[in-house]
């Protein structure tokens, strides 16, 4: 494909494209006026950067994609949630979500083709990973979604498809371009991060001096239940997990929300309530509970609503700051762990 060798241009630094733009002969303050049309203007055709000289921006044609993804396909919920179908320059298909609130325009995206880490009760990750998304495609994503709302993106969630540490140098390089002031210019605070318990990656996060919100995949108060949803605990088991998640608070005074999926007898008993507020009870941290977003593949059921209230009272008594995030967008197949890459598999070309 003739696009093959060429380099995203919104997966660059400023630093580099300035690098990149003395090395082409010309003048390093081109480089900002470059990002002024990349992430002010958004412009997605090289002839509309007008204030470049015209050998500059053949160059750049001639090196850089400057349309990482295309939409293919909208779907909306009868909540205002909207799923996109995007199409990468390889053909790959991703989906990424835009859920609206009154007070914030949230983008839901993904960060690899796939995902190899196969929790029980997730679509994403039915048929492995295929490969990950480069940072340029990623922040193709959240412009996408701009384009979509008509305004500017508020809050970037990473919980889309793939595991963002299975990526960890594509989505920090992402998160990094979107929270630049010369860039995307979003606050750190308004990224998070979820993760199903890579504990490498939270390590490395700790180091990073980034304000980003984490959150991590908990999905079960014991070793016997998180074995039998999430393969990850195999490799990083609970007592591990939390250890690393204790260290990431003590050491960067920020507080981590832990996800817990409900699934009906599963990891919604009695049992399972006091052993998840005997985990977290002497620990500063939140709590967002999901009811399980039902799935073909996957044959556990959503919690009742009493089961989900009766987890708020029992966490909140522990003075574990909880929220539930009812699920939106399930009658388009947009809710968490509903996504998945439909051109795996397949070939869509
Ligand atoms: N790989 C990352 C991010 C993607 S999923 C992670 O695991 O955290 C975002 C969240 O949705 C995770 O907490 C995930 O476990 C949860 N999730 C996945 N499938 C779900 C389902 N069917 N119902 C409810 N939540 C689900």
């Amino acid at each position: 494909m003739e696009t093959e060798n060429r380099q995203f241009m919104h997966g660059l630094f400023l630093h580099e494209l300035e690098a990149w733009i003395v090395h082409a002969g010309e003048k390093a303050f081109r480089a900002k006026q470059v990002w002024q049309w990349l992430y002010q203007h958004q412009v997605r055709d090289w002839e509309a950067m007008s204030n470049l000289p015209l050998a500059l921006r053949q160059r750049m044609e001639a090196s850089f994609i400057l349309r990482p993804l295309e939409k293919m396909e909208v779907q909306e919920s009868d909540t205002g949630t909207r799923k996109l179908l995007c199409r990468l320059v390889d053909g790959e298909l991703i989906e990424e979500v835009l859920i609206p609130a009154p007070d914030r325009r949230t983008v839901c995206v993904s960060s690899q083709v796939g995902c190899m880490f196969g929790c029980a009760f997730c679509a994403s990750g039915q048929l492995g990973v295929k490969r990950n998304l480069k940072a340029g495609e990623i922040v193709g994503e959240v412009l996408a979604a701009e384009r979509e709302y008509g305004d500017r993106i508020t809050n970037v969630v990473f919980m889309g498809i793939g595991e963002p540490f299975d990526n960890y140098d594509e989505v920090m390089r992402a998160v990094r371009i979107l929270n630049d002031p010369d860039g995307y210019c979003l606050g750190a605070r308004r990224i998070t991060i979820s993760t199903c318990g890579v504990v490498p990656g939270i390590q490395r996060l700790e180091n990073e001096g980034l304000q980003v919100e984490l959150s991590v995949s908990l999905h079960a108060p014991t070793n016997t239940i998180r074995d039998t949803l999430m393969p990850v605990n195999v490799s990083w088991s609970l007592d591990e997990l939390l250890a690393t998640c204790r260290r990431y608070t003590e050491r960067t005074k920020r507080i981590i929300t832990f996800e817990y999926t409900l699934i009906r007898d599963v990891n919604d008993t009695e049992q399972d309530c006091a052993d998840l507020v005997r985990l977290l009870s002497d620990f500063p941290c939140r709590v967002n509970l999901i009811p399980l977003s039902e799935i073909e593949e996957y044959e556990g059921r959503t919690s009742h609503r009493e089961t989900v209230e009766k987890f708020i009272r029992r966490l909140e008594k522990a003075g574990i700051n909880t929220t539930v995030r009812w699920s939106k967008g399930t009658d388009v197949n947009a809710a968490c762990g509903q996504l998945r890459s439909r051109s795996m598999g397949r070939s869509l070309r």
